[in-house]
């Protein structure tokens, strides 16, 4: 019986030999990579894999290190509609490091594994994997290896802690400054929409989920160790915690890493049931970047020495790659209007979950779900809100939602006595968050048109005409109630 399974690895390690130069980058090392290491490690598989990858950076840490960012999936150059993008964050303390260098050993898993194994040509082709192996590498250059507690490292070079730094849905903005590097996060979040993220650290063995904070003001959710503060969506961020747990080795058995501490039930937990914090990235990433983000803590010292990473690769990597698979599941669609045209930020919501998602430029949506019947909600200025019934089963259900003008919104100008010269103007119409409208600037010679918005009214350029736009946007200022439109109509439909 012992004869199959080696005569398997003895043809396996032959086949490689012959095919991968001595020099291959996929025989990454079990050691920890310092930040010209592990650029070159990323320069190379870019090298050898273009067909796979895309290596980008997000911005520049406080020392002037590259933020890397891998894109793998097939074709990198190329976006097609609905393919979903996640990503996977590590070393945000700069001393918890067995997530970057998993992310290396991930990398090469998946340009090593694409076209021979069956679960990553699937994943690769139908998704998109941002992998950032370092969202802290000033912190890591400064950390030490073999210690297990402390904080040497686990700040940026200003000693501030990036998961306590991101504006909070709780608190508001951050007490210090918004850090280089969490800029670059918040900016890269807001660019691309991620869908799902792993946040990987160190320090614990538990899967966790938002909000890590609580509402300050709930009599019902005091500031007590222990309270969680659960989202609408919980049922979701149990199913993905637990996805990561008990795909782990061990983290399922929830084994507590101190004497004392309380055992994490299947090694998964509410955030502020653990502890509570402001600013965390994973609040930030569900409340205003739409994407489900847990925080997997991996060992239980923050900085180990590196002869166990073999161990750690070996306890997680079904886990991470399993958690990847889960961005396939619920109901994502295109928003249009009834010419098929995309309609960019329309709100969908599901019923009964306040956080909703806003669609693409191209009109994309996408919303993890269990299996389940929900109601969704789909809205957006000028447009007739829609709500619609959807079965959600297992897998990924396509629903694509039209959008209608709202007529009401539309007028004929040229009976407008304000407009004796006739031509188009915008209309005016309520909406319901007015405050965080933005207005398009229209430039041009004529006619020069003000007008005092009521409360909650907003300002509708009707489609269909053409109009010399600015590519810059203003924002619409609530407190004065006024917006000033120059615009040119160029007319014809
Ligand atoms: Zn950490």
């Amino acid at each position: 019986m012992a004869f199959k399974p080696l005569l398997h690895l003895l043809l396996v390690s032959v086949a490689v030999s012959l095919v991968l130069p001595a020099t291959s980058a996929l025989n990454i090392e079990f050691v920890y990579h310092h930040f010209p290491q592990m650029t070159a490690i990323l320069r190379q598989l870019a090298n050898e894999y273009p067909e796979l990858t895309k290596l980008y950076s997000i911005g520049k840490s406080v020392q002037g290190r590259d933020l890397w960012v891998m894109l793998v999936t097939s074709n990198p150059n190329e976006e097609p509609l609905l393919k979903p993008n996640v990503k996977y964050v590590a070393n945000m303390h700069g001393n918890e490091p067995v997530g970057r260098e998993l992310m290396l050993h991930l990398l090469s898993l998946l340009l090593d594994g694409y076209g021979k194994d069956n679960y990553i040509t699937w994943l690769l082709d139908n998704t998109r994997i941002h992998i950032m192996p370092s969202m802290n590498p000033d912190g890591f250059e400064a950390s030490a290896e073999g210690e297990c507690s402390g904080v040497q490292g686990r700040g940026n070079a200003n000693s501030a802690d990036l998961n306590r730094n991101f504006p909070d849905f709780f608190a508001g903005p951050p007490k210090v400054a918004v850090q280089p590097e969490t800029r670059a996060v918040m900016d890269w979040i807001r660019q691309t929409q991620f869908v799902l993220s792993g946040n990987f650290h160190g320090g614990a063995l538990v899967a966790s989920y938002p909000f890590d904070n609580i509402p300050a003001n709930s009599p019902k959710n005091f500031r007590k160790f222990g309270s969680p503060s659960t989202t609408p969506d919980d049922d979701v961020f149990r199913h993905l915690a637990e996805t990561y747990s008990f795909n782990h080795k061990n983290m399922y058995l929830g084994q507590t890493c101190r004497d004392g501490s309380p055992p994490f039930l299947n090694g998964t937990t509410n955030g502020a049931a653990w502890y509570s914090l402001i600013g965390g990235m994973q609040d930030y990433n569900y409340v205003w970047g739409s994407c489900m983000e847990i925080t997997l803590e991996i060992s239980c010292c923050k900085y180990p020495r590196s002869f166990q990473l073999p161990q750690f690769w070996n306890d997680n990597q079904k886990a991470i790659l399993q958690y990847l698979g889960e961005v396939h599941q619920g109901v994502w669609g295109r928003v249009t209007d009834q010419n098929n045209n995309p309609i960019h930020n329309a709100t969908i919501k599901v019923k009964g979950r306040e956080f909703g998602s806003r669609s693409t430029y191209r009109g994309e949506y996408w919303r993890i779900l269990r299996p389940g019947t929900y109601t969704l909600q789909a809205e957006a200025r000028g447009y007739d809100s829609v709500e619609l019934n959807v079965q959600v089963a297992k897998g990924v259900i396509v629903q694509n939602i039209t959008l209608y003008p709202q007529s009401s919104t539309y007028y004929e100008p040229r009976s407008d006595p304000t407009f004796q010269k006739g031509g188009l103007v915008p209309s005016i119409s309520p909406v319901s968050n007015a405050a965080s409208y933005t207005g398009a600037t229209v430039k041009g010679v004529w006619p020069t048109y003000t007008r005092s918005l009521k409360p909650k009214e907003a300002v509708i350029f009707p489609r269909g005409y053409l109009y010399q736009t600015s590519p810059q946007f203003i924002d619409y200022s609530p407190t004065s109630n006024r917006l000033l439109l120059n615009y040119n109509y160029f007319g014809g439909k």
